[in-house]
Order: structure tokens, then sequence, then C-alpha cells
């Protein structure tokens, strides 16, 4: 049986609850600073199905190994791949991320992203996406570590559990997940959000078997509610409207 999905209204609401009861849950979470936004796009290509600590492996070996962008850029991919092994899917990462050094060389003559910090949110998302292996998570990611934007990235984790709370249709694609919620985050708090939802999917929200026993929104949840009728009686929020668009 499909998630029912609940009302542009009532999802405006609820979200602000989930991002209420997440940061009483994981407290606020830490902005780490980043020395660019092109260190911060390449940690970014770097970090696809692996942990963050052989993502940092990876990066570091990548700094020691080259003395600059440009290096880089003329590198042979398979001593990128080298370079970058410990964050798995080597000759894949590397070509893409030595495609975009020589993309950008082209297109500014430099290789440096920080012109991005002085453009609206909708160009510096349109700018990098410009470039065929550059996807919209990857800017959202980029831009709001690297250029403290309000911008709201959905992974593929963060992308399950909204289609759980019945906030996206399940037929959303994580790629078209973007606008459709972007107007329904409370503004200011994307980062935070953004993080303790990663928190919530790999303690609490997890992909399969979620603890939902130890979950405080229960009475907000699409999934948990299909699976359990009459348990979610009395919740905060009720979601009775189905539709497909926000
Ligand atoms: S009730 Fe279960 S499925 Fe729903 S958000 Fe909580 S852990 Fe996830």
């Amino acid at each position: 049986m499909p998630i029912s999905v609940s009302s542009p209204t009532t999802r405006k609401r609820k979200i602000l609850k989930i991002t209420d009861r997440l940061l009483h849950r994981f407290g606020k979470p830490k902005r780490i600073k980043q020395s660019s936004l092109l260190d911060a796009l390449v940690e970014t290509l770097l970090s696809q199905s692996t942990t963050d600590h052989n993502r940092d492996l990876a990066f570091n070996s990548l700094k020691k190994t080259f003395s600059n962008w440009d290096e880089i850029a003329d590198a042979p991919q398979a001593a990128l791949a080298r370079a970058i092994r410990s964050a798995g899917l080597g000759n894949q990462k590397a070509g893409r991320i030595r495609d975009f050094l020589r993309w950008l060389r082209k297109d500014r003559e430099q290789l440096c992203l920080e012109f991005l910090h002085h453009e609206p949110d909708d160009f510096a998302v349109q700018y990098l996406t410009r470039h065929k292996g550059i996807g919209v998570k990857t800017a959202y990611v980029t831009l709001m570590l690297a250029s403290n934007r309000d911008l709201f990235p959905i992974d593929v984790h963060i992308h399950r559990i909204m289609i759980r709370l019945g906030i996206i249709p399940e037929k959303t694609t994580p790629e078209k997940s973007h606008p459709v919620l972007a107007p329904l985050i409370p503004k200011g708090r994307a980062h935070e959000l953004h993080m303790n939802m990663l928190s919530f999917g790999r303690t609490i929200c997890t992909a399969r078997n979620p603890k939902c026993a130890d979950c405080d929104m229960r009475r907000m949840c699409s999934y948990y509610k299909d699976r359990n009728p009459g348990k979610s009686k009395g919740g905060e929020i009720h979601l009775t409207q189905k539709q497909t668009s926000p």
C-alpha cells in the first residue's frame, strides 16, 4: 500500500515539528569550517558510498600526493584513483573529480570557486550543476557547508525518512525532492535539519527495521500508521489528504 502524503500546509507544520523534535534529541550540530568551496565539492564527491572517515583519508591523501588543483586536473586518472582509493570507487571518483576540474579551469581560467560566495543561491546551484557530473545534492551540500547557505540537501537516507513521514510521495526521486521540500524547510534551519536527519537515519529510522518503538514521531509517521492501524490515534497531526504535488 502506498504511503499517504499530507497537504502542503500540514507538511510545513510537520517539518517544523520534526525539526524541533530532532533538535531536542540530537542538539544543534556544529558547523565545521571548510577551507574552500572547491575543497568542499571534492570532499562531497569523495563521500559517495563511503564513511566520513574513509572520505577524509582519501581527501588528505589527495592533498598530500599532489601540490595543487592544477596538478590534480592534469594527473593520469590511475594516479588519482590510487591517491583516493580509501574512499572506494577510485576510478569513477577520480574521473568525476578530474573532469570537473578541467571543466572549471576552461570556464573560469582558474581552479577556484570562491566567486560563488557572492552569487545568489539559484545562480550558485545552477553554475555547479551545469557540469554533468555534479547533481543537485552535491551542489547543495557544497554550498550549505562551505558557503553557509540555508539549503537542504536530500540524500537517499533523508529521502527515505521524508517518504516514511508522509512529506513527499514515494515516486519523487531524491533529485526531484529538492524543489518540493525547499519552501517547506524552516528558515535558517536547513543545516541543522539536514545533519540531525542524517543522525536520525543512522540510529533510529534505519533503512531496514526502523526502531519505531524508540521514535517520538510515530504519531506523525505515515509509514508507522499504515503498518499499525489504530495505534496512532490521538496524534498531534492527522494525515488524511493524499496528493502527489506540493
Ligand atoms: S515511526 Fe518508525 S518509520 Fe516513522 S519516522 Fe519513526 S522510526 Fe521512522
